[in-house]
């Protein structure tokens, strides 16, 4: 039995702050964690800017609603989801994921909760739990699943590790050279390959 386990942006979605920083024109939301390492001082960040401009959380998700899959993201998901489990792994929340959800099917998602106050603003946020994607992999290991796991950037390295088989998906070049232990993928019809190739040697 095999669970493909699947980073959300950069691998079936746009990033999601980087939308938001575009269309509402808040070049500080912009920052990623490759800009801050750490990754509450980078939501911190966040929240007092859009607290500075009087974002909601309807305004955020009004402006998300407006987002796209990556092109062939659906297919892509689709034809995993014929071939094994899949569970999408990611740092985003499930307050944010929700408009993209719904446009590829609503897959089965295990990411993190804003704290939303009666005015519908951003008041905090709660991860799931600590080193998330690592963990998860491990608890499928438990449930006696073999997973293959696939994403683009620092976050998803502890899940390629735990996974018994890991690739990277459309990577930068840096981060897929300081890890050259998972092969990188640059094209959904390549990921299916390596992925089918995994599933051959289970
Ligand atoms: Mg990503």
């Amino acid at each position: 039995m095999n669970i493909l386990c699947l980073d959300l942006e950069g691998v079936l979605i746009p990033e999601i702050w980087i939308g938001v920083a575009e269309r509402t024109g808040i070049e500080a939301l912009r920052l990623t964690t490759r800009d801050i390492a750490d990754y509450d001082e980078l939501m911190q960040h966040r929240l007092k800017i859009l607290a500075e401009h009087d974002l909601k959380l309807a305004d955020i998700q009004d402006v998300i609603a407006g987002l796209s899959p990556l092109a062939g993201a659906a297919d892509f998901l689709d034809w995993a989801r014929s071939r094994l489990q899949v569970a999408i792994l990611s740092d985003t929340f499930y307050e944010f994921a929700g408009p993209l959800m719904a446009q590829l099917g609503q897959p089965f998602l295990l990411c993190h909760k804003l704290e939303i106050d009666a005015e519908d603003r951003l008041v905090g946020y709660r991860l799931r739990q600590k080193d998330p994607k690592r963990m998860a992999v491990r608890a499928f290991h438990d449930l006696r699943y073999k997973v293959i796991a696939a994403g683009d950037s620092f976050n998803d390295t502890a899940m390629l590790d735990e996974a018994d088989a890991g690739f990277f998906f459309s990577a930068p070049d840096a981060i897929a050279r300081q890890f050259p232990q998972f092969p990188p993928t640059a094209t959904y019809a390549e990921l299916q390959d390596r992925i089918e190739e995994a599933m051959a040697d289970f």
